[in-house]
């Protein structure tokens, strides 16, 4: 792709009526069904949209082989691709330091979300950590725009790449292993809400944290007391912060790196916790649920945080049977007074329908529930309206009256 080129000399791409009415919509996609002709366009070209008949939709970036085929990145010409790219980094950056409080660790650029198509980076501390999902992105040119822009304004110890091989193969990209792009630093710690957390760029599920909790934490906490169950609890992020208004408090999950991560934190939040141990169990929360509930164990603060469910709207009813059945076993076990905190990562799974399920369930056991607080993602994951894809997380705390 050549990094600067005049509009005219552009590969131009020819659309259908559905798919300029999407873009005509606010949408950033078009689907490959809705492509036209896009006959001899490069892997990863910057292209000119247009209607069949020719007239001008925007500027985006072309993949060769993703059922995503065209990423919109702007309604102008676009004459300086990487130029364009450190302009977007930049506002995504300041952007964050609106938004972002008690915390060095954030996502500072959300792809579409920022206007950024198929870029991701997080921070954690001194620590970048990038993700390319593109094959635009995955250009050496581009590559070496975001690094210079995130190097200037973090001076970072160190920037390492994730590599999810599944999008790379997805994209037709050659493969490519995770590993540092700048400096040699892999482990630090981070700090959100006064708890600290563990940082290994080798370890983890996605980028390392579940950054897009982070404000829900904060929010869950005042309301954590008594007995308090986390299930699905990763590396302890909700349980660190119930843990001190809580008399106890026990970790579920079914991941024995994330579990030993947990208790690693644990033990970096010793004063925090004023000498509280935390338990964490390995299992199948499921199974566990099902057996604390039979046997009529009891909490005040339930929180259930599961991988997402549904992948894809195929998966909807089977995704929904599985959020009540988890949604059932807790608020059962629920003391009077008692909070939920429950959430779906589901994108799929909208706020409404979230909701229903969570109302039929109580519904179900006979508990009264009030709606305390519905929530989303934290704000350095944003939402653009419009591309309803970029909101994702549901977070609904609720009380038991009865
Ligand atoms: N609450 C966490 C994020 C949870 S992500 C936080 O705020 O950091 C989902 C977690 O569910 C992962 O840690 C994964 O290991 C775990 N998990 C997936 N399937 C599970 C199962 N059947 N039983 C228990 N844990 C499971």
């Amino acid at each position: 792709m050549p990094p600067t080129a005049k509009q005219s000399d552009l590969p131009k791409i020819k659309i259908s009526p559905r798919g300029a009415t999407r873009l005509k919509g606010g949408h950033v996609w078009v689907y490959r069904s809705d492509i036209v002709s896009a006959d001899g366009v490069a892997p990863g070209s910057l292209v000119v949209v247009t209607t069949e008949r020719g007239q001008s939709l925007g500027t985006a970036l072309y993949s060769s082989s993703s059922q995503i085929a065209i990423r919109l990145i702007s309604h102008e010409p676009v004459p300086d691709l990487p130029a364009l790219l450190r302009q977007r980094i930049a506002a995504a950056i300041d952007y964050r330091e609106k938004v972002v409080r008690d915390t060095d660790a954030y996502r500072v650029i959300f792809s579409e979300a920022d206007f950024l198509p198929g870029l991701i980076v997080d921070r954690y501390n001194d620590i970048l950590s990038l993700q390319i999902l593109t094959q635009a992105m995955d250009a050496d040119l581009l590559r070496h725009a975001v690094l210079t822009e995130l190097d200037e304004r973090f001076h970072p110890a160190s920037i390492i790449e994730r590599v999810d091989p599944r999008v790379r193969e997805l994209e037709s990209l050659p493969p490519r292993e995770s590993g540092l792009l700048q400096g040699r630093q892999t482990n630090t710690t981070f700090r959100m809400n006064g708890v600290q957390f563990h940082y290994d760029a080798h370890e983890g599920q996605k980028t390392g944290a579940f950054l897009d909790q982070r404000e829900n934490y904060a929010a869950a906490a005042p309301y954590a007391h008594g007995e308090a169950l986390d299930v699905f609890c990763y590396q302890g992020g909700f349980a660190l912060h119930l843990a001190p208004r809580c008399a106890q408090v026990t970790g579920v999950d079914s991941s024995r790196p994330a579990l030993e991560v947990a208790d690693q934190n644990a033990t970096l939040n010793r004063d925090l916790l004023g000498g509280k141990e935390i338990e964490w169990i390995e299992a199948n929360a499921f199974d566990l649920l099902k057996d604390y509930s039979a046997s009529n164990r009891r909490y005040d603060t339930i929180v259930l945080d599961p991988p997402p469910f549904a992948k894809s709207k195929r998966d909807l009813d089977s995704a929904l049977r599985g959020y009540k059945e988890l949604n059932l076993r807790a608020l059962k076990m629920l003391r009077p007074g008692g909070i939920l905190v429950t959430c779906s990562c589901s994108f799929h799974v909208s706020q409404s329908i979230f909701v229903e399920m969570l109302a039929a369930a109580a519904l179900d056991v006979r508990r009264s529930l009030r709606l305390v607080e519905v929530r989303g993602q934290a704000k350095d994951h944003p939402v653009l309206l419009n591309v309803p894809e970029t909101s994702y997380l549901k977070c609904v705390i609720s009380a038991v009256s009865l």
